[in-house]
């Protein structure tokens, strides 16, 4: 599962697990991006990898892969899936999306690649519509989870503006941004 995770939030895990628990997955790689090229700013890397191990270190079958935020430049899918692959030769790889990331699937470069390299999961996600028409059936699926309204973006402008992101965010992370003073000054 890519992701900025600026900061990750109880929908990225509830997501995670949700496909876990339907694809009878062995784990989950969360791997947060280097340089976000569709976002113009985003917190330091280190930061953004240190709240996504905080965030998973309870669960056994949650791991987070520094692959992207090792690799300089900007994050395309289809190099995080590459890399995965590289190391992990036999096996069976799973992307996990959500609903909006994935709209703008046909945007990543070598799409016909991507099918390849592994089978995308769609998970529903409020307030964006999916269509799975024009996607290779057997190489996508879509799979309605929770509801979550949560964003980081809204995380932190809820930092920003004071407001408190408790249970939104797990434990640790809010200690995290609080100890290390993220989002108060930064644009969304
Ligand atoms: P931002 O507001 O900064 O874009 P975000 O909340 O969308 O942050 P990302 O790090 O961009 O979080 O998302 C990583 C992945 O998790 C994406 O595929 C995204 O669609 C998915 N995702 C994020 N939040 C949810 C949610 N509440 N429910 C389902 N999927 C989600
Ligand atoms: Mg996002």
């Amino acid at each position: 599962m890519g992701g900025t995770f600026d900061p990750i939030h109880h929908g990225h895990l509830v997501a995670a697990s949700e496909v876990a628990q339907h694809f009878d997955l062995d784990e989950v790689v969360f791997v947060p991006t280097g340089e976000p090229y569709q976002k113009r700013s985003a917190s330091p890397s280190e930061h953004r990898y240190l709240m996504t191990v905080v965030a998973t270190a309870s669960n056994p079958r949650f791991r987070v892969s520094r692959i992207d935020i090792d690799r300089s430049g900007p994050t395309y899918t289809i190099d995080t899936l590459r890399d995965v692959r590289e190391l992990h030769p036999e096996a069976e790889l799973f992307f996990i999306t959500g609903a909006d990331a994935f709209a703008s699937i046909v945007e990543w470069k070598d799409q016909d690649e991507l099918w390849q390299l592994a089978h995308f999961v769609a998970v529903t996600r409020p307030g964006h519509q999916l269509s799975m028409s024009g996607f290779p059936a057997d190489r996508v699926s879509l799979l309605e989870i929770p509801a979550l309204a949560i964003s980081s973006t809204d995380c932190r402008a809820r930092v920003r503006a004071g407001y408190p992101v408790w249970y939104l965010v797990p434990d640790g992370v809010v200690q995290y941004i609080s100890k290390h003073d993220l989002y108060r000054r930064l644009t969304a």
